[in-house]
């Protein structure tokens, strides 16, 4: 027995090293990445519920690693909260998106919003007021098309501090989304301190609304609520045609998700709105 155990703890322990291990291969990699540029941005267009036209565009980041291939955020954003690298990171995103979204006013197109998502440790980050005036003044873009998106754990970590930090933000004339919305502590008094201008409502309430009547309850609550307070709503994870005409029903005045389109490369989305704008 005490062998066994013996085994038992090494085999545990040799474990814990490979993970460990794996964790410092994946932060060293990540730093490479950071340096030669491996990482870029995909964009999901976001769709009006009533002309069906692309009015917001959500920025995602990707990883391209020379031997792994595309790399999901969701097995590198966590390594770059932890390691700190996502101050830097995050700053890049915010600042590519404003560029390719004035590029692509530049280009002609009919301008949309572009948003980004932000993790909690940027958000508390000194830096962050700045590098988004920064980020605005350097690519030329308007205040008006960049959206910051925010979960609501964000928010409710230290909440007279977020109060102030998004009154900063609105005061440099960007827009402000809580992203997910629903999963997290709901806190529906937020809604009323907190300058927001739109909710996006988490797939997993959209997944089952055809079939599920507490699923299509609440969005229709959420979708009430938005309304009367004057906030926007965005359903998220729309994958096809059914849950679309429900959620215009609802009231759910902006779409996105695969049944629209798949995240796709800055230039893909630009030749879409073009075709688009000269129907
Ligand atoms: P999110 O902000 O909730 O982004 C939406 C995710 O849902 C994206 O996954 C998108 O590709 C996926 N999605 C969109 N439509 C559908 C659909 O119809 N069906 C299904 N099944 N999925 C859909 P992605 O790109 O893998 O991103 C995952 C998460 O990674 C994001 O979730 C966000 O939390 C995080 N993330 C992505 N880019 C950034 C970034 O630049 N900064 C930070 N901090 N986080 C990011
Ligand atoms: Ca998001
Ligand atoms: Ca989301
Ligand atoms: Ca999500």
């Amino acid at each position: 027995a005490k062998e066994m155990g013996g085994n038992c703890f090494s085999f545990y322990s040799q474990e814990m090293n490979e993970r460990f291990e794996n964790q410092l291969k994946m932060e060293t990699a990540l730093r490479r990445a950071v340096t030669n540029e491996e990482l870029f941005l995909q964009y999901q267009p976001r769709i009006c519920s009533h002309t069906q036209k692309i009015i917001g565009t959500e920025a995602l980041l990707r990883w391209k690693h020379p031997e792994w291939g595309i790399v999901p955020p969701s097995r590198f954003i966590s390594q770059l909260e932890e390691s700190g690298l996502i101050i830097q990171v995050g700053t890049w995103v915010i600042r590519e998106a404003c560029r390719q979204n004035k590029l692509w006013q530049d280009m002609g197109l009919e301008p949309i919003r572009v948003s980004v998502n932000l993790s909690s440790r940027q958000f508390r980050s000194e830096s962050l007021v700045n590098a988004v005036r920064s980020a605005l003044a350097d690519s030329g873009l308007e205040p008006c098309y960049l959206e910051l998106e925010l979960t609501e754990s964000l928010l409710v970590d230290n909440t007279e501090h977020a109060i102030s930090l998004m009154y900063a933000l609105k005061e440099l004339g960007i827009a402000l989304s809580i992203d997910d919305f629903g999963t997290g502590y709901s806190s529906l008094s937020y809604l009323k301190r907190f300058p927001i201008d739109c909710l996006k409502i988490d797939r997993s309430f959209i997944t089952e609304i055809a079939s599920n009547t507490k699923d299509a309850a609440i969005v229709e609550a959420i979708s009430t609520l938005a309304h009367n307070l004057g906030i926007g709503l965005v359903a998220e994870g729309v994958e096809n045609i059914n849950q679309a005409k429900l959620l215009k029903g609802y009231g759910c005045n902006e779409m996105q998700g695969y049944y629209y389109s798949r995240p796709v490369d800055a230039n893909h989305l630009a030749s879409v709105i073009s075709q688009q704008n000269s129907l």
